[in-house]
């Protein structure tokens, strides 16, 4: 498709270098994530509704927190935090060999799981929660990634970090927020700014 060929050209254009990243960002079809009345735009490099109030990260954006995690070195499961509609998700299972996807909305949770079913990926375990915590049970992990932004970093996930694993968090408030690389070392934590970025805020509880 060639709205699909030229996103992926953008995506080059700005930057993302990571064949892997970009060969699976051109594999995954981000139409079947978007409600049909938009799908017209779904190859289109921006965030888009899927309902709940929530959005479908920009395709930039997912392939760049998925890029800076891999350059960390070969990681084996992933912990996301934010499944939405399972986009990000589809893109991390289809390069690790585990990923466990917490959403605290019911029905995205359900949303994602029927769409990363569809894809044929069988390697995601998905968990109706509020994300704050993580998902202790399976930790620690060598990459956790975040879709939606605290004001402050989490305790929880902080401390669900594996020692070398990397964690890429969107913090700040509305209009203030940046992407940031933790790195967990022997001693302590490891604090990089990436970008400046505008995610949906990590909301408390479930629903
Ligand atoms: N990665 C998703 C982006 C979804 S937007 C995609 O590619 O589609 C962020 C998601 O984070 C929303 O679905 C929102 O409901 C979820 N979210 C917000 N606060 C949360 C929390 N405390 N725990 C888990 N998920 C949360």
């Amino acid at each position: 498709m060639r709205a699909h060929k030229r996103l992926i050209q953008q995506l080059q254009q700005q930057g993302i270098k990571n064949s892997a990243v970009l060969e699976v960002m051109q594999s995954i079809p981000r139409h079947i994530f978007i409600d049909e009345a938009l799908s017209d735009h779904a190859y289109a490099n921006h965030p888009m509704p899927i309902g709940y109030g929530q959005t479908i990260s920009q395709p930039y954006i997912v392939a760049r927190m998925t890029e800076e995690l891999l350059n960390q070195g070969m990681i084996d499961n992933v912990l996301e935090i934010g499944s939405g509609c399972g986009y990000q998700t589809a893109i991390l299972a289809s390069l690790v060999r585990k990923v466990y996807s917490v959403e605290r909305i019911k029905e995205l949770t359900n949303k994602a799981r029927k769409n990363i079913m569809a894809l044929n990926l069988n390697n995601v375990q998905f968990y109706h929660d509020d994300g704050h915590w993580g998902w202790p049970e399976h930790a620690p992990y060598p990459g956790i990634i975040v879709t939606a932004a605290p004001i402050s970093v989490p305790e929880a996930l902080l401390k669900q970090l594996a020692i070398g694993g990397c964690l890429i968090i969107p913090t700040g408030p509305k209009g203030q927020q940046v992407l940031l690389k933790i790195v967990r070392t022997r001693d302590g934590y490891e604090r990089s700014t990436l970008d400046d970025v505008s995610f949906v805020p990590l909301c408390e509880g479930i629903s």
